[in-house]
Formats: structure tokens, C-alpha cells, sequence
């Protein structure tokens, strides 16, 4: 294979996922350690972990474990993805990470380097902005878990890391790439272990991937990853894999982002849609059944039913102010699963989801272990076909896609 990456989550998997099939790369996406016999036949494979913030020893073990199923496929590099605003506090696990897999692979040195220019994420003099904004004076810094109260990507590193790390400036990246790879020579030659790799732009990103061809380790977000597959040879249809089988679909909405509310009503006013009550939710077990027996009535061609739970915000407070917010959501996530479940075992083969987590409970509820990712439905949200079931999926995270993402969707697969 030729490039094995570790994600620390699961959005951030199927991002990096997405770059590569761009670049020509035939991806699969495995939601957690595969076992040790799975077969795959692509160019890259990108295990999701959730790993971000839970505690370090269990992010180190995880960690090393899927560096284990990566090495038995003898990948060519290896990629330890996070997220393009780090989302590592000093006590995070990003440098621990790093370092245990730096000991694996018997290596010393290696890059930082989450900048996503496209996105508004660059680093300058080993800083890293949000849009122009420094880390540590954009939202990041009151973020719930991960506070980012320094933009210094040298400073964040060492403090939770065990070496010394040094920084690539831009006016080096502009010089090319032999000008990038004496740079790293002569930093690891200094004693450090850790090289912050500058970002303003796409251009930069190439020349680092051309200058990072010999690394057996790399470290850094999505950006990176999409310099560096440009360097490889692609094939013509790297998404042909993971192009959604012909059958019947389903629409499950738990997402209440203002987006989805958008796709939802625009969907409603054309097809067959149902509201979930987050009510009967918690207090009817034999409520899934009846959801689903509605979607199965449905007519077989034209538009896929849609189910929801998305509603307005102040509708949504009114509930989590009754029942409690963790309450309800697990409610309604539980019976999106039973649902999923049950639509799956009666042939369904479509699944278009909208809401992060409700995608991680219908993915889990629906036993897909790991999927080929097909065409870009929208920028973030590909069709994914699974590898060890015939499923398709189309997993939205909140405010991703346009209005009419849920029609979208459907003419993709027809
Ligand atoms: P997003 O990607 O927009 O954050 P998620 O699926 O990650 O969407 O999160 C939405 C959460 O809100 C889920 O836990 C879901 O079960 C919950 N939820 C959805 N609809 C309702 C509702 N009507 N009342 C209460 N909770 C809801």
C-alpha cells in the first residue's frame, strides 16, 4: 500500500479520505482496528479512531495498534492525521502519539503540519491562523474540550511532546522543494525531532509533498495529504469502488444545524417525509418498528422517504428543557439505530444520513466495518460503499452540503 493513516477521528478521516480519492488514490476507510485478516485491495487505507481527546495511554495503544495493521500491509508512509486547528492542549495526546510512533517505525524525525490553506487554516513563522485570525484568538480558544490558548505549533508540540521542535518558514517553501529537504536535513542534524512545516498556500503544500517522499512518518491534517498524493500516480477512477449500488434508499435526519433544517424543509415540500417524536422516543420501545414499517409503505420508485428529528432551536430547547438534552438525544440516536437496523434487514441498501453523531450510531447500528469511498456528493460528504457488506452510505455532518443536498444525493446514485 502507499500510504497508511491513523486518524484521530472520524470526520477528520473521511476529509483526509476525500483528498486522497481527488488525487486519483483508491481509498478505503475503516471505522476502528480491522481485524488482522481483513483483506483490501487500495492504494491507501485510513483507519478512524477517537482518539482526539480521550486519555493519553489509550490513544498511544490504539494508536500503535492500527500503526500494527498498517505495517503488516507494508505501506510505502505512514500518515498520523488531526485536525487542521490541532485541537491538542498541552496534556493532549498529539505529541505522545507521535512520539510512540516514531519508536515503532524506528525513526527520529518527522513533520507538523495541519494547515488547510482552502479552508483558512495556514501557519507562518510555525503559527497557526484561522482565517487570519491566530489559533489562540479565534473560537478555538474556548472550545469545550480542546482550548487552544497558544498558536505556537513549536511551543504545543514540545510541551507535550519528549523532543525539540524546530520550524520550516515559508520563504523556504517558496525556494522548492530542495530547499524544503535541506532545511529537514539540517534540523534533524540539530537534534530536533519535530520540524512545523510553513503553509500560506496550495503551492506550498506541493512542495512539501515533493520534498517529503523518503519520510517514513508524517504528521499533519488533510492539507499535507493533498500535496503529497500529488506527487503519485493516480488512477483515471479512483472512486469507482465506492460508487453507490443500485436499490432502495432511506433518509434519516437527526442533525438540528440550520443547514439540515434547510435540506430537510426543502425535501418535505417534495416527498415523503415523517417527524420523529422525541417523546414516544423514550417511551414507546416499539416505536423504531413503526418508523420503519412507515419508510417500508412507501412507494419503491421516485424520491427515498425521509425520517427526522431535525426541528428549529427553539423547538429543540423546549424538548431538552423537558427531557434533558443528553435524554433525548441518546432517545433519538437509539431509535435512528433500530431503525437503520431494522430498513437494512428488510433489503434496504441506501442509507443518507444527516448529523455526525447520528452517522457514527447508523454506521455502528448497521456493522459496516469500513467502506471505499466513491464520488463527492458535496465538498466533505462522499458516497462510501461498505467493504464487508452491500451498503451504501452518504454521511452528512451538520452543515455540510446545500439545500438540496438530499435530492443531490439520490441523482448521484441513480
Ligand atoms: P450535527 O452534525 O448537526 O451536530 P448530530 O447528529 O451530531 O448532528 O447531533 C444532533 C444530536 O441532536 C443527536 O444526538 C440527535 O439525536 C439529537 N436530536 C436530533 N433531533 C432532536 C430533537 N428533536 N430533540 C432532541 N434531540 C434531538
Amino acid at each position: 500500500m502507499r500510504l497508511g493513516v491513523i486518524a484521530d477521528d472520524f470526520t477528520g478521516a473521511t476529509d483526509i479520505a476525500g483528498f486522497l480519492v481527488a488525487n486519483g488514490q483508491r481509498t478505503v476507510q475503516l471505522n476502528g482496528i480491522p481485524s488482522a485478516d481483513l483483506q483490501v485491495d487500495a492504494d491507501v487505507a485510513v483507519i478512524s479512531l477517537k482518539t482526539r481527546s480521550c486519555p493519553v495511554k489509550q490513544a498511544v495503544s490504539e494508536s500503535l495498534a492500527a500503526l500494527d495493521w498498517l505495517k503488516a500491509r507494508a505501506c510505502a508512509q505512514y500518515f498520523f492525521k488531526y485536525c487542521s486547528t490541532f485541537d491538542s492542549t498541552p496534556h493532549g495526546n498529539i505529541g505522545p502519539v507521535t512520539d510512540a510512533l516514531l519508536a515503532a517505525l524506528e525513526q527520529n524525525f518527522t513533520v507538523v503540519c495541519p494547515a488547510l490553506p482552502v479552508n483558512g487554516r495556514t501557519i507562518y513563522n510555525g503559527y497557526l491562523f484561522v482565517n487570519g485570525v491566530p489559533l489562540d484568538e479565534s473560537g478555538m480558544r474556548h472550545h469545550p474540550i480542546t482550548p487552544m490558548t497558544d498558536a505556537n505549533l513549536m511551543r504545543l508540540m514540545e510541551a507535550q511532546s519528549q523532543g525539540k521542535a524546530g520550524n520550516v518558514p515559508s520563504a523556504v517553501m517558496d525556494q522548492g522543494a530542495d530547499a524544503v529537504r535541506h532545511t529537514l536535513a539540517s534540523l534533524k542534524q540539530k537534534g530536533f525531532r519535530y520540524a512545523v512545516l510553513d503553509a500560506l498556500h496550495d503551492v506550498h503544500l506541493a512542495t512539501m509533498g515533493q520534498a517529503l517522499t523518503d519520510m517514513r512518518l508524517v504528521t499533519g491534517g488533510s492539507g499535507l495529504a493533498n500535496g503529497m498524493a500529488r506527487v503519485w500516480p493516480g488512477v483515471g477512477d479512483a472512486a469507482a469502488e465506492g460508487r453507490p449500488a443500485k436499490g432502495r434508499a432511506v433518509i434519516l435526519s437527526g442533525s438540528c444545524s440550520q443547514m439540515t433544517n434547510a435540506q430537510v424543509a426543502a425535501y418535505c415540500a417534495e416527498a415523503a417525509s415523517l417527524s420523529v417524536s422525541v417523546e414516544r422516543c423514550l417511551a414507546e420501545p416499539g416505536y423504531a418498528q413503526e418508523l420503519a414499517d412507515w419508510v417500508m409503505a412507501q412507494p419503491h420508485a421516485g424520491l427515498a422517504p425521509l425520517v427526522y428529528a431535525t426541528t428549529e432551536p427553539s423547538q429543540l430547547k423546549a424538548v431538552q428543557d423537558k427531557f434533558g438534552a443528553a435524554k433525548a438525544s441518546e432517545a433519538v440516536e437509539r431509535t435512528f439505530g433500530a431503525v437503520a437496523r431494522k430498513l437494512a434487514a428488510a433489503g434496504f441498501n441506501q442509507f443518507i444520513v444527516a448529523g455526525g453523531e447520528t452517522s457514527g450510531i447508523v454506521t455502528q447500528s448497521l456493522d459496516v466495518g469500513g467502506f471505499h469511498i466513491g464520488p463527492q456528493i458535496a465538498p466533505g460528504v462522499p458516497w462510501v460503499r461498505g467493504i464487508d457488506k452491500p451498503l451504501s452510505l452518504a454521511l452528512k455532518s451538520g452543515n455540510f452540503g446545500q439545500e438540496r443536498f438530499f435530492f443531490e444525493a439520490q441523482d448521484l446514485a441513480a
